[in-house]
């Protein structure tokens, strides 16, 4: 335990250096230099078991308590185990989630890899804390320690966040599949006109980046939080850009329970920025067998679906502290009389943009 505990303040003094001086990373026409230096590599962290749960050792980040970026690649799946600073815990349990109601911070659990960002409502001084759990991928509840739980690890880098700019554009790259409704150039302008109508009060400014189509993409998708792997094919990652795939049938699929859910988009995370398979899938047939068609979409509904996805892909939940249910985060955003963002949604929004310009961390 002491060679570990030493490494670990070794890492610490990295990250302090990094965070106090990447503010000052500017260059000589005071435009803000956007290279990889704005990531700071925090280490290599191995799991321990602490009563029933399988711990990193804790991180401590100088000066994040007003918020940070952490990029985490990980064997499996894990997910934020504990989260606090001087004077606020965020998280308190691995249990911790999309669908937590006592946590003061949601985060999507990783699989494979995946960006956090921890924004408090308030500024505020000092450190903050953080340890990851390991997950079990397929029932999303916490690995239980036993003799035969292989070694894993979990590897991390953190940074500031940015600056909250006023207006940002973000690109779009369609991949149609042959249930698409809007493989023609026609039919992609006039969806992302509407999606872009949606968009334009938040100040993201969605634009065409380009259109392909991929004669790979399956009749159906399964889907679940655990694995994206049917996703990941289907992607090019590319800092930088969104990639919006048009789909045949979209379904939640969860191997345990053995459910299936109906989906008309999905995104693997939350943010999906950097996730494996990190995307907007919209479906574009029913799932059932017997009408293998592609369906018809209203251009209207699937622009706010696309927004919908949008918002999730760059951080947002459903709800967030000052939303009530009409937005066009709600669960249907087919269905809400005003489809609009908040305030505080479009704010988290341009920051998670403002993410997604900047280039992730070599790996
Ligand atoms: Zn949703």
């Amino acid at each position: 335990m002491k060679g570990r505990a030493s490494a670990v303040m070794r890492v610490l003094g990295a990250v302090a250096l990094s965070l106090a001086l990447t503010g000052c990373d500017v260059t000589s026409d005071g435009e803000a230099l956007t290279d990889a230096s704005a990531w700071t590599y925090i280490g290599e962290l191995a799991y321990a078991p602490q009563d029933d749960e399988l711990l990193t050792a804790a991180v401590e980040l100088a000066d994040a308590a007003q918020g940070f970026a952490l990029f985490a690649e990980v064997d499996g799946c894990a997910q934020v185990a504990r989260l606090e600073d001087d004077t606020s815990t965020w998280v308190s349990a691995l249990e911790s989630g999309p669908s937590c109601a006592a946590c003061e911070e949601r985060f999507s659990v990783i699989a494979g890899a995946g960006l956090l960002v921890h924004l408090p409502p308030e500024p505020r001084a000092g450190p903050a804390r953080l340890r990851l759990g390991k997950i079990d991928c397929e029932t999303l509840t916490r690995a239980r320690p036993s003799a035969d739980t292989p070694a894993s690890s979990v590897r991390l880098w953190v940074r500031e966040l940015p600056t909250l700019p006023r207006e940002l554009v973000v690109p779009l790259r369609f991949h149609h599949g042959r249930f698409s409704p809007r493989a023609s150039d026609a039919e992609s302008e006039a969806l992302l006109a509407e999606a872009a109508a949606l968009l334009a009060p938040t100040g993201i400014r969605v634009v065409l980046d380009g259109s392909s189509t991929d004669d790979t993409l399956p009749d159906s998708i399964p889907w679940f939080e655990g694995d994206p792997s049917a996703l990941e094919p289907h992607v090019e990652p590319e800092d930088g850009v969104v990639d919006v795939v048009f789909a045949g049938c979209l379904e939640h699929v969860h191997p345990e329970l053995g459910t299936h859910t109906l989906l008309d988009g999905l995104v693997p995370r939350i943010p999906a920025q950097a996730a494996p398979g990190a995307g907007i899938f919209l479906r574009g047939r029913a799932c059932t067998a017997a009408s293998l068609g592609p369906i018809s979409v209203p251009v209207e509904s699937q622009a706010r679906v696309l927004a919908h996805e949008l918002g999730h892909y760059l951080g947002l939940y459903h709800r967030l502290e000052d939303t009530d249910a009409d937005t066009l985060m709600a669960p249907n955003p087919a269905l809400v009389a005003n489809p609009v963002f908040s305030p505080a949604q479009a704010e988290r929004m341009r920051l998670h943009a403002a993410l997604l310009s900047e280039p992730m961390p070599d790996r």
